[in-house]
C-alpha cells in the first residue's frame, strides 16, 4: 500500500543528522513538504533540503535550539512562513551527556533534560496551537494535527551511567500520554517511537567493532537497527493508516526492550 502525506506540512527537529535526516527524507519522498531543524550543522540540513527540492518536494532547512523558547517560536514562524500550516511534527532532537552519577555535573543533567524534555515540550505545545488554530486540510489527513515523539527504549530500561538520559526519556513517555489524554478530543494525535539501538552518530563508538558485537547480544532479532527502520514507521504514524492509534509508544528495538537477558535464565 501507497502512503500518501501529499498535502501536508511536517516539521522535523534534529534533522541534519542521523534519524531525524532519514525521517524528513521519507516524509518528503511520501509527499509532504517538510522544515528540517537542525540546531548547529546548518551545512547538512541545507543540503538534504536542496536534495528534496531538487527532486520535486517542497523543504527548508531551519535552525533553532529546541530548549529555546525563542528559537521555538521564531522556527514554528519561519516553517508557517514557508508552507502556511502544519500537519505533523516530529519531536526527534536529542543528545546524551554521559557520566556515572558520582562525576555527572549539574550541567550534564541540565542540558540533557533541556534539550530531550523541554525541548520536547516546547515543540509540541507550539505544534498543538498550530493544529488547533488551523483548519483542517480538506486534501490532507484525518487528524488535526499528529506529533512524534522521539523517545528510547530507555524511557522503559533503566540505564546506568546515563540517569540523565534515562530520566528526559521517561519523562517523554509521560508528556506523550498527558498530551494525548488532554487533545485526542480536538483531534490531535500523539504518539512516541522508542528506537532500540540504531547505528547514529549520537552511539557510533557502541554500535562498530567489539562494542557492537557486545551489543548484539541485548537485540534477539540480531542486528543493529538501520536509520530507515525509524523513518519508515514514522511515515506510517504520521499517515492515516495509524489513524485511530493515539497515546501509544512503538517500539523499534529488534527486540531490545523484551529482556532478552532473561531467555535463557530467571
Ligand atoms: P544524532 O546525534 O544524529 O541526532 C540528534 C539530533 O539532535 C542532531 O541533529 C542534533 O543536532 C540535534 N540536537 C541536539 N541538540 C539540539 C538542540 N538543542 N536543538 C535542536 N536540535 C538539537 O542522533 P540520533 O540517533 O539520530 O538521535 C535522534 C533521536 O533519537 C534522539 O532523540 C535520540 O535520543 C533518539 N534515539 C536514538 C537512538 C539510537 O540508537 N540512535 C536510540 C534511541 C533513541
Amino acid at each position: 500500500m501507497q502512503i500518501s502525506l501529499q498535502h501536508q506540512v511536517a516539521l522535523v527537529t534534529g534533522g541534519s543528522s542521523g534519524i531525524g535526516a532519514a525521517v524528513a527524507a521519507a516524509l518528503a519522498k511520501a509527499g509532504a513538504a517538510v522544515a528540517i531543524n537542525y540546531h548547529s550543522q546548518r551545512e547538512p540540513a541545507q543540503k538534504l533540503a536542496d536534495k528534496i527540492v531538487a527532486d520535486g518536494g517542497k523543504a527548508i532547512a531551519v535552525g533553532a535550539d529546541v530548549g529555546s523558547q525563542a528559537d521555538v517560536d521564531r522556527m514554528f514562524a519561519q516553517t508557517l512562513d514557508a508552507f502556511g500550516r502544519l500537519d505533523i511534527l516530529v519531536a526527534n532532537s536529542g543528545l546524551q551527556r554521559d557520566a556515572g552519577i558520582d562525576d555527572m555535573t549539574l550541567d550534564d543533567w541540565n542540558t540533557v533534560i533541556n534539550t530531550n524534555l523541554t525541548g520536547q515540550f516546547l515543540c509540541a505545545q507550539a505544534a498543538i496551537r498550530q493544529f488547533t488554530r488551523q483548519d483542517i486540510q480538506p486534501n490532507g489527513s484525518r487528524a488535526r494535527g499528529k506529533i512524534i515523539h522521539m523517545s528510547s527504549v530507555h524511557q522503559r530500561v533503566p540505564w546506568a551511567g546515563h540517569v540523565n538520559y534515562a530520566a528526559s526519556k521517561g519523562g517523554v513517555d509521560l508528556l506523550m500520554q498527558s498530551l494525548a489524554q488532554e487533545v485526542s478530543e480536538r483531534g490531535i494525535r500523539v504518539n512516541s517511537i522508542a528506537p532500540g539501538a540504531i547505528a547514529t552518530p549520537i552511539n557510533q563508538e557502541n554500535t562498530k567493532g567489539e562494542a557492537g558485537e557486545k551489543l548484539l547480544e541485548l537485540i534477539p532479532y540480531g542486528r543493529i537497527g538501520d536509520v530507515e527502520d525509524v523513518a519508515n514507521a514514522t511515515v506510517w504514524l504520521a499517515s492515516d493508516l495509524s489513524d485511530y492509534v493515539v497515546g501509544t509508544t512503538l517500539f523499534i528495538d529488534g527486540g531490545m526492550s523484551v529482556y532478552p537477558e532473561f531467555r535463557d535464565n530467571g
